[in-house]
């Protein structure tokens, strides 16, 4: 008899499995659809799948919910985490399961909300859904789903979930259960009341899973591996999950990364949401377990590089000569840098004390705007450019805040840092905070307008720079192609940006004759990329 589908079906859409061809494009899958149509998403969006359409590397989340299924009791040959391009192949009638995870479902998030923003103020009108958006929707109206849909559930979790919790779409988008917070605990009876065509309740709540509870992965993260969970400094606008604060033991990350070596993974990323707190149970570093555990993966049989993915600036600033000593252990220099993420969210101190209060300690809110510079400069000269994010129009910002924002990202114009100011979405504690809707969501005063435009502008100038670094692992054939689309979308970017900032009134002298000399140098880079 021929294959009749899995039983339970893991998938997510394309963009959010994809290995992006080990490049840092994945935040085009933000971009509204207008000017990121689907035939773009083939070519930035690659997924690695084998028969059936089971893949052969995927999500980090996906691979962990299939992990806590097998240790539950189903068999390999009865998951399977599916590319989402292959659908129609791996459900069949013995389906009874689909599991969705969701990053940006309608298009809500922090990151298409600043893509969309930038886009306005480049004069760009956009009226279609995000391309993460479209591919979710896709999943969830697949015809395999509409075909089979008496026998089976269709359950959906992930960091996206809230967007269709608040904005009540659930039922319209044919869902059967909605999981938010953590996955692990909640999920084997979940799915294993699906095996048994049982009711499902339309809502759990999946609470934090204890450290000795969360599964070693089966199949390869595209090398994405957690070292810690949580991070304890309670922000009012983030997810109330991260509040419980969990060390990996080293053991275990060991066995995550064999697992994708195995599966061909050579580059390995250590996820956290502050890799300098590894094994440290205060907001203290704890040198010696940070230093060990790079060391360790570093040397792994296979491994060729690791890096890491989020830090915190007060936590850099407790110990700066531990980052130099990272940043050597990872083998970075100018030349071979790294990327990491910091939050600076305001360099407001009041703002910082109303919504933020953890995030600068054991520093003072008045001292964050310091410790942030301080921060870049020493995550710079350990071999990391920064990506750091601001968020805009919180609850409670006044001018003056702004004011202090704008003079922060003026000040780092020098340093090696990409400023994303994102637009405030409602979350968190502060979920019910602000309306949902595009236009409460993106209405901002003219100042902020501002901010974002000049972060953006600099932002995209540094991206020119170091294009051919960002795709530095793309396979050779798509390689030169990936870094011309880029340093051509900079280009477009950048001349609608300087006619967009020419509209906004109160754009200071000083930038505006820094933008004609940056036209200039454009002028010259398009003659070579077309020469
Ligand atoms: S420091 Fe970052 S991860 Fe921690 S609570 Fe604040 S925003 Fe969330």
């Amino acid at each position: 008899m021929g294959f009749s589908g899995f039983k339970v079906v893991l998938t997510g859409d394309e963009s959010l499995v994809s290995t992006y061809h080990y490049t840092y494009l994945g935040f085009a899958s933000g971009l509204p659809m207008d000017v990121f149509p689907a035939i773009l998403g083939e070519l930035l969006f690659p997924t690695k799948s084998s028969e059936y359409g089971r893949m052969l590397t995927s999500q980090y989340g996906l691979c962990k919910v299939e992990a806590t299924l097998l240790d539950s009791g189903f068999s390999r040959e009865e998951v399977a985490i599916v590319d989402p391009r292959r659908l129609d192949e791996a459900i069949g009638p013995e389906t009874r399961a689909i599991g969705v995870s969701v990053l940006d479902p309608l298009g809500l998030n922090y990151g298409t909300m600043l893509l969309r923003t930038v886009l306005k103020l480049m004069g760009v009108e956009t009226k279609l859904q995000s391309y993460t958006s479209w591919a979710t929707m896709k999943i969830l109206e697949h015809k395999a789903i509409r075909e089979y849909r008496k026998r089976l559930k269709v359950i959906v979790g992930g960091p996206g979930v809230w967007e269709i919790v608040d904005s009540g779409l659930q039922s319209k988008l044919g869902i059967d259960t909605l999981v938010e917070g953590e996955g692990e605990l909640v999920a084997p009876s979940l799915f294993k009341k699906a095996m048994e065509g049982a009711e499902l309740p339309s809502y759990v709540r999946g609470p934090p899973v204890p450290v000795e509870k969360i599964p070693v992965i089966r199949t390869p993260s595209r090398g994405l591996i957690e070292i810690s969970r949580g991070c304890g400094r309670g922000c009012k606008f983030c997810n109330p999950t991260l509040l419980m604060y969990r060390v990996i033991p080293v053991e275990k990350i060991l066995r995550e990364v064999t697992v994708n070596v195995a599966g061909g993974e050579n580059k390995i990323t250590l996820h956290s949401e502050d890799f300098l707190r590894y094994g440290s149970t205060s907001l203290k570093p704890s040198d010696e377990r940070v230093k060990r555990l790079l060391e360790t993966i570093v040397k792994f049989p296979g491994v060729e590089e690791v890096s890491v993915d989020f830090t915190t600036p007060s936590t850099v600033m407790q110990n700066p000569k531990l980052v130099k000593e990272c940043g050597e252990i990872l083998g970075l220099t100018s030349g071979k840098f790294s990327i990491i993420e910091i939050g600076i969210e305001s360099a407001s101190p009041r703002v910082i004390e109303m919504v933020a209060p953890g995030k600068p300690k054991p520093f003072k809110p008045g001292e964050w705007p310091r410790v942030v510079e301080d921060a870049i400069s020493i995550l710079n000269d350990a071999g990391w450019w920064v990506c750091a994010t601001i968020i805009i129009s919180l609850p409670g910002e006044r001018e003056e805040d702004v004011e202090l924002n704008l003079k922060l990202v003026e000040r780092l114009e020098s340093y090696n840092v990409f400023i994303h100011t994102l637009p405030f979405i409602p979350s968190g504690s502060l979920r019910r905070a602000k309306g949902l809707k595009t236009s409460d969501i993106l209405s901002m005063s003219e100042r902020n307008l501002e901010l974002i435009a000049v972060a953006t502008y600099d932002a995209i100038k540094k991206i020119m720079k170091i294009s051919s670094k960002l795709v530095a692992h793309a396979p050779l054939g798509v390689k030169q192609l990936l870094s011309s689309l880029l340093y051509i979308a900079c280009i477009i970017g950048l001349r609608r940006l300087q006619r967009g900032l020419r509209e906004i009134s109160s754009f200071t002298l000083k930038l505006v004759s820094k933008e004609q000399v940056y036209s200039e140098q454009i002028r010259e880079k398009s003659l070579q990329v077309t020469t």
